[in-house]
């Protein structure tokens, strides 16, 4: 068996499109341009790529991209100040703190500053746990991803049998809550589960969120399952996941590649997170196909 490809790229230039399309009739309609703040502190490369991608398809959906750019050794004091600021501007309605955050600098504390309506990557503790509590929530752009692709490929997931690896609260955690929302059946793996290739060979639905390169090769696998790499690992032999691609090939139904497949749809998703915040914040409906 040759598993189907998930084309995540492809299934986020159709999102971005979409967003793209509601944003320009929010400006006809309503006078109103969503806005994203972005902000770095320091100069992990990383975290640079990141935020250049980030603000370049905030522009291109026609959106309005802030970026505030901080030194290392910025203290904790000056990016509170700056995070309520933009908590306090109108022009902004989603606000992004590029993680990880300098040694000095509580993170969790900065997080939760930002507002519960402009926390468009949905990691303050409100957000978390109206999601936890299956209320209307700003989902992770991550997990929001997958679960996106999963539905494109298997429609209804009731009743599934889910195993996520992970339980990181920016992707595991948050994963295993949306697939328990669809009624999937739903075991979270992580460093101390004991004999993880048995325990993922009983799913149908496979989510990877590691950051081990290639731990998950085809034995584990149940025939037929459906695989998304969640992993971005850089080595010697460039950018890989925590799934090995074409072991896994072999014996799944489907499975997203890396790079290519969840990675794309992670900064869609902000981009939608981003569009919904400022509908809500001015009273009007969700936008279409971009919320759960
Ligand atoms: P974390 O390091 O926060 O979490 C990793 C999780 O994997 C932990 O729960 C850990 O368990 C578990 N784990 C580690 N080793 C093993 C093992 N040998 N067996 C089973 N479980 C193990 O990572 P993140 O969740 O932030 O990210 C995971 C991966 O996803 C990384 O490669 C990251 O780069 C990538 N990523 C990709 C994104 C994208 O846009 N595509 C976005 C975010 C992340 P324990 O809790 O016990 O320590």
């Amino acid at each position: 068996m040759t598993a189907t490809r998930i084309d995540g790229k492809a299934y986020a230039a159709e999102l971005r499109r979409n967003v793209a399309d509601q944003v320009a009739a929010l400006k006809r309609d309503h006078d109103i341009i969503p806005g994203l703040a972005v902000v770095l502190v320091g100069e992990d490369p990383a975290s640079q790529i990141y935020v250049s991608s980030k603000g370049k398809q905030t522009v291109e959906a026609g959106m309005k991209s802030f970026e505030h750019r901080l030194p290392a050794d910025a203290s904790q004091a000056d990016l509170l100040a700056l995070v309520g600021r933009l908590n306090a501007d109108s022009s902004v309605h989603g606000i992004l703190v590029q993680l990880p955050l300098p040694d000095h600098i509580n993170e969790s504390e900065v997080i939760n500053a930002i507002s519960v309506r402009k926390d468009v990557d949905g990691f303050t503790v409100a957000n978390s746990g109206r999601l936890a509590t299956g209320q209307r929530a700003m989902v992770p752009c991550t997990p929001l991803g997958c679960l996106m692709l999963l539905r494109d490929q298997l429609g209804d997931l009731s009743g599934k049998e889910a195993v996520v690896i992970g339980r990181s609260n920016i992707v595991g955690k948050p994963m295993a809550a949306l697939l328990t929302a669809e009624n999937a059946t739903v075991t979270v793996a992580h460093s101390r589960t004991k004999d993880l290739p048995d325990v993922v060979r009983r799913a149908e639905i496979v989510v990877a969120a590691v950051g081990r390169p290639k731990m998950v090769t085809g034995d584990w696998i149940r025939p037929g399952a459906t695989v998304i790499d969640v992993g971005i690992n850089r080595t010697d032999d460039g950018l890989v996941g925590d799934v090995d691609y074409d072991s896994v090939a072999g014996v799944a139904g489907a499975i997203t590649p890396v790079p290519g497949g969840v990675g794309p749809m992670t900064i869609a998703c902000l981009l939608a997170n981003t569009l919904t915040a400022c509908c809500r914040a001015n009273g009007l409906p969700d936008p279409e196909g971009l919320t759960l």
